[in-house]
């Protein structure tokens, strides 16, 4: 009687790769959602419940799990806010001083509550450029030429101000500032 014996041994056999291939796979489950649920929320008890869900429960557990796991990963929802950040800095830093967060108009070149310098017109092509930049974009001048035109217009602003307080400014001075742009 070998036959029996033989087939014995392949039953076990059997069961043995049976069974080390569902542990292998209830594992895998627990580690993905584990990872899954890390990736979604950072919240401990919810990454707990969703782990006991799966471990109990296992594949209708995984099922549930899937449809009520958050929608979006952590990832997506940071790489989506630092888009939004950036739309509104941007629109802030056109619209705020930032010197003073006083509220400027985008085409303002001087701060008129702190005279801070926002931008700079180009004396080739007239047109507002950043004060960082070496070099008019538009028309190719380099900055030191684009920087000429801008202490005047400062000097003829605060010359508004105090007129009699310093040394009587030339008429000449002082009519070019009326035509700066008057914030009202
Ligand atoms: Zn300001
Ligand atoms: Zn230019």
């Amino acid at each position: 009687m070998e036959l029996p014996a033989n087939l014995n041994m392949y039953i076990s056999a059997f069961l043995f790769v049976l069974g080390a291939y569902l542990v292998a796979l209830y594992a895998g489950l627990i580690v993905w959602t584990a990872r899954d649920i890390r990736s979604r929320s950072r919240d401990l008890l919810a990454q707990i419940m969703a782990i006991l869900l799966v471990a109990v429960f296992n594949v209708p557990g995984l099922i549930i799990y899937l449809l009520m796991r958050p929608h979006s990963k952590l990832a997506e929802e940071y790489e989506r806010s630092l888009v939004e950040e950036a739309v509104l800095h941007d629109l802030e830093e056109r619209r705020t001083c930032p010197e003073c967060q006083h509220h400027v108009e985008p085409d303002f070149i001087i701060c008129p509550y702190c005279l801070h310098q926002l931008k700079l017109r180009c004396v080739g092509c007239g047109r507002l450029l950043n004060p960082s930049w070496e070099v008019c974009p538009y028309c190719g001048r380099f900055r030191d030429k684009a920087e000429e035109e801008t202490p005047q217009r400062a000097e003829t602003f605060v010359s508004l101000e105090e007129p009699l307080a310093e040394e009587a400014l030339a008429p000449a001075e002082v009519q070019p500032s009326q035509g700066n742009p008057n914030p009202s």
